[in-house]
């Protein structure tokens, strides 16, 4: 039995005071079982969130890290910085540090080993563009990010790792793909998880769809066998958007 995660993934939105009273709206509406809810504010939030959301059911993620332990990356945290401000888990491979910072495949599957091997759960981002989805190649772009992205990963890791499928052409549009064309990708993506690992990791491993996700298409996109829950950029900003979805996910 997988528990649905529903993850807020705030990107650059709202600042400590408004991030905070958002996380507290959460925490305090939130439901208490039947789901995992996460949150993923901006770095110079997390510290803050996170005091805010320590008595609570709601978990913080952070939206990106490097993959060193330390050194001279101006700009940059480490998986043990998160962890030690209080992230259980972080984003990696967003289509967004993919496209505009231009982070390749093998860098991802660099930041997945090193969250890992520091104790913080990645959630696994990836989805083919319009134009891929266009010439019939969802299928072969999905494989090839996840089996990149897994280079590596132990099979007694995977229970750590949250795998979002998030069409390209579907974030922050407005157009979400079908519930059918969400579940045909999961679906693959569970396959290949049991190729690559075992059918139990394959049936235990949360696949998310992101792409677009409000409280008027959850409901179909969440009954769909594969689907366990979403990642959800806009509509996680507000306090009442977000609630909707999380509770969705119970039903
Ligand atoms: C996202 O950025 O991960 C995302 C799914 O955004 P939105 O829900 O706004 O499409």
């Amino acid at each position: 039995m997988r528990v649905p995660i529903i993850a807020g993934n705030w990107k650059m939105n709202h600042t400590v005071e408004t991030g905070t009273a958002l996380a507290r709206a959460v925490s305090d509406n939130a439901p208490r079982s039947g789901v995992e809810v996460v949150v993923a504010p901006s770095l110079v939030s997390l510290a803050s969130v996170v005091d805010v959301l320590v008595a609570g059911p709601v978990h913080v993620a952070a939206q990106n890290m490097h993959w060193a332990d330390n050194g001279a990356y101006t700009g940059d945290v480490s998986a043990e910085m998160l962890l030690d401000v209080g992230c259980r888990y972080v984003i990696l491979g967003h289509s967004e540090r993919r496209q505009i910072f231009l982070e390749s495949d093998e860098l991802i599957n660099r930041k997945i080993i090193s969250a890992l091997a520091a104790g913080l759960k990645p959630i696994v981002c990836i989805g083919e563009s319009l134009e891929e989805r266009e010439a019939a190649h969802t299928r072969l772009k999905v494989i090839f990010q996840l089996r990149a992205a897994l280079t590596g990963v132990l099979r007694e890791d995977m229970a750590n790792v949250v795998i979002a499928y998030e069409p390209i052409w579907a974030i922050g549009t407005g157009k979400t793909a079908s519930p059918e064309q969400a579940q045909e990708v999961h679906a693959l993506i569970r396959e290949q998880l049991g190729e690559l690992y075992s059918a139990e990791v394959a049936q235990a491993t949360r696949l998310l769809y992101g792409g677009s996700v409000k409280p008027s298409n959850i409901d179909e996109l969440i009954a769909q066998p594969d689907i366990d829950g979403a990642l959800v950029g806009g509509a996680s900003l507000t306090a009442d958007s977000f609630l909707a979805l999380t509770r969705a996910a119970v039903a």
